[in-house]
């Protein structure tokens, strides 16, 4: 079954007569048009991509099986088209519309009852097809080299912005479309903080330095992390990074289809709460990737997602000391019919540069 057909399945069981997509993610995803101004307007035997002059011709060109319809300024084309084709219930994506765009669709689609939907596309997103897998693998084998590439540049002096900025060189010199996420590279007591961004500061013998980033293919993100030590691993040094790695591999060990995703978190979690870090470790295990660096499915100890071939997700326990620093391993797997696919080739072994 086509993407459209699951959708229209879906509006027909709620159900409804019309769907409106207006995440761009979302209707790149359904459609295949890029553009990041537009509505799609999905009915029982119609596919309407709704956008203004910049976009049509390119409309037209990825998404030949759509209609394209030009919006103006002078008038509501979303409502002449409604009204003319009769359509009394129309589900649109409340995750996405604001208060404000919410008051303009009640107030110029007052004859249709709106129905607000949540998660109908990212269900679908959440599972890849063959190709959008490659897209991935793709991504993350350009981060894995650039990765090898910068190792001889990471060293005592260096300061966390060049070290970024030359991965992000490097990465889209190698063939990114361009970073997936602004990268995190923090060093020493700052690489306690799981989502620090790079500054000024130079690295120093006795610091961990941790590294979190991802390329970009066909619209398609990776995302990866490694940490290294610089000059000497202390005996904590390795205490910690070893009990992560323990932890990254109990949770790699349960992934296979049918696995619930918290099972997962669960795998690794207990690693690192039965060495007593539990209270250093905040955040969930892993997250689906895709067109977003973060979707479905959700891989934190309260999901309900189930693993299902095709899935793609990152495993990243972590460990962050106030005041001391962080360790964090991040890889990205694909879900596949007998098991799983690492998609990520960098070494894993703590690095003493
Ligand atoms: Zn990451
Ligand atoms: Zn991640």
């Amino acid at each position: 079954m086509g993407t459209l057909e699951k959708l229209r399945l879906k509006m027909s069981q709620v159900p409804v007569d019309a769907f409106l997509v207006s995440n761009m993610q979302n209707w790149r995803f359904v459609s295949g048009f890029t553009g990041d101004a537009g509505t799609l307007l999905i009915t029982r035997d119609e596919a309407i991509i709704f956008t203004d002059s910049r976009y049509t011709e390119q409309a037209e060109q990825e998404a030949p099986d759509y209609t394209v319809i030009k919006t103006v300024v002078e008038k509501n084309v979303l409502k002449e088209t409604i009204d003319k084709i009769r359509i009394s219930r129309i589900a649109f994506e409340k995750d996405y519309v604001t208060y404000s765009r919410w008051e303009k669709l009640k107030e110029t689609l007052s004859g249709q009852e709106l129905i607000g939907v949540s998660g109908w596309v990212e269900e679908l997103r959440a599972v890849k097809s063959e190709e959008e897998a490659g897209y991935i693998a793709r991504a993350q084998g350009i981060a894995d080299e650039a990765f090898s590439r910068l190792l001889p540049l990471v060293k005592a002096g260096a300061s966390e912005m060049d070290l970024a900025l030359e991965l992000e060189f490097t990465i889209r010199k190698l063939g990114s479309e361009g970073i997936a996420f602004p990268f995190i590279v923090v060093s020493g007591a700052r690489s306690s903080l799981p989502h620090g961004v790079p500054t000024s500061k130079k690295l120093e013998p006795g610091d961990f330095v941790t590294f979190d980033f991802g390329a970009r293919c066909n619209g398609y993100c990776s995302d990866m992390t490694r940490t290294v030590v610089v000059g000497h691993a202390s005996d904590k040094h390795r205490e910690i990074y070893d009990l992560v790695l323990r932890a990254q591999l109990a949770a790699l060990e349960v992934i296979k289809p049918g696995v619930m995703a918290r099972e997962v978190d669960l795998a690794g979690r207990r690693v690192i709460e039965e060495a007593g870090y539990g209270e250093y470790f905040g955040h969930g295990i892993g997250h689906g990737v895709g067109l977003n660096v973060h979707e479905k499915p959700s891989v934190g100890k309260t999901s309900e997602d189930v693993l299902k071939p095709g899935m793609v997700i990152t495993i990243e326990p972590g460990i962050y000391i106030p005041g001391f620093g962080g360790v964090r391993i991040e890889d990205l797997v694909l879900v596949t019919e007998d098991g799983k696919k690492n998609l990520t080739a960098s070494e894993k072994q703590l690095i003493v540069v």
